[in-house]
This record gives structure tokens, sequence and C-alpha cells, in this order.
């Protein structure tokens, strides 16, 4: 089973991901966190990205689409995978098209409002060690600013400034709403409420989608 998880950025589609991955055995690939990890790593991928991300910009489409090819052909993937974060434009979509080895079975659109993506962004904060995700007022650490899991201090990513957001939402629209259509046109698209106040019914609303694909 192969899903993509589509909506704009801070719609939960990494927290979502999370919470299913274990429950549907799927392994989680989100492309802004393998940019992340190459520029920690001081990679060419990383430093030809590094630029792009800062500005809230989409990393040009060549760069993006050679890396996941590269990343979900290994082996770990081939249980199945949940793709958050990509494709994101027309061109990256069409590529994973293309590419025999992989097949998308279903695209989980979340829906979410301008308003909440902006205030969930500006609250989120990472845990750099375990990539756990917190928000600072609907998903509070227990103790303020510090991971649950392993102690480590949270930080803000630096595209989740008030400027970098609002410039990822304009992206967000130009580049890879389109892809709703592209996707509902092949049959292929399920959309979620991802405002929802409770992250557990987000939750099982996705849970729902891949337990019918399960059959
Ligand atoms: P994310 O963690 O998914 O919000 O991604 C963070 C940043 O990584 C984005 O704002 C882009 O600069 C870059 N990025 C991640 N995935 C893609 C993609 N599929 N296409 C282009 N850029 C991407």
């Amino acid at each position: 089973m192969n899903l993509i998880f589509l909506g704009p950025p801070g719609a939960g589609k990494g927290t979502i991901a999370k919470r299913l991955l274990d429950r549907f055995s799927l392994l989680q690939i989100s492309t802004g966190d393998l940019f992340r990890e190459n520029i920690k790593g001081q990679t060419e991928v990383g430093m030809k990205a590094k630029g792009f991300m800062d500005r809230g910009e989409l990393v040009p489409d060549g760069i993006v689409i050679e890396m996941l090819k590269g990343r979900i052909a290994q082996d770990d993937c081939k249980g199945g995978v949940i793709l958050d974060g990509f494709p994101r434009t027309i061109p990256q979509a069409e590529a994973l098209a293309a590419d025999s080895s992989v097949t998308i079975d279903k695209v989980v659109n979340f829906v979410v409002p301008d308003d909440v993506v902006v205030s969930r962004l500006c609250g989120r904060r990472i845990c750099p060690t375990c990539g756990r995700i917190y928000h600072t007022v609907n998903m509070p650490p227990k103790v303020e600013g510090v991971c649950d899991d392993d102690g480590v201090a949270l930080i803000q990513r630096d595209d989740d400034q008030p400027d970098a957001i609002q410039h990822r939402l304009v992206v967000y629209r130009d580049q890879t709403e389109p892809l709703i259509a592209f996707y509902r046109s092949r049959g292929m698209l399920a959309d979620i409420d991802g405002a929802l106040p409770d992250v557990g019914a987000i939750v099982e609303s996705a849970a729902l989608i891949l337990e019918q694909l399960q059959g």
C-alpha cells in the first residue's frame, strides 16, 4: 500500500502519518526531512536545497525527483510508504506516475483553511533528535520547550517564521494545489477534514481510508 499525503504546509500530514505507521506497517518518506538531513550532513543535495528552503520556495523538480527516486528504491520501502510532502508540483506527480516501480493506491488530501495553517505553523516545535512534532498550544510537551521522549530542547524551523509561512502558502496555491484536480480526475483522491481540533479524530478518518484499501 503506497499513499500520498497532500495538503498545505501545516496541514498535519507529518503528524498524522507518524500516528499511522505502526498500525499499517508503513514507512513515512518526507522529502522535507530528507532535505533537512542532507543539509545537516552538508551533502551536495543539501547545499543545493538550502537557499530555496530558507526562502520558503520549492526546491527545483529535478533535484527533488532524483532524491525521492533514490530513497524509494531502497528495500525498506517495499512494504509500503506514505509520501509526505511529495509530489508538490505537476511535473513531480508525472515523474512519479511514470515510475513503474511504485504504484500509488490513494492520495489523502488534508483540507485545512489558511488561518488554521498559520496558527499551526507559528506554534510548531520539533525535536531535533527524534523528529517528534509539538505545538505550543494544541500539543504542548509536558515540560515547556523540551521533548517528552528524549529531554532534548525543541526547535522552531526557520521556515516556520511568519514571512516564510505566508510565502509557502502562496507557493502551495500556485504549484501544489493543482495536484488536487490532477489526482481527483484520476479517481485517486480522498478528502479529509484536517482542521478538526482533535488530532485523534483526524487520525481515525485517515485510518478509515487505509482500512478500506486493505479490504
Ligand atoms: P516540508 O518539511 O514538507 O514542509 O518541506 C520543507 C521545504 O522543503 C519546502 O518548503 C521546500 O522548500 C522543500 N521541499 C520539500 N518537499 C519538496 C518537494 N516535493 N518539492 C520541492 N520542494 C520541496
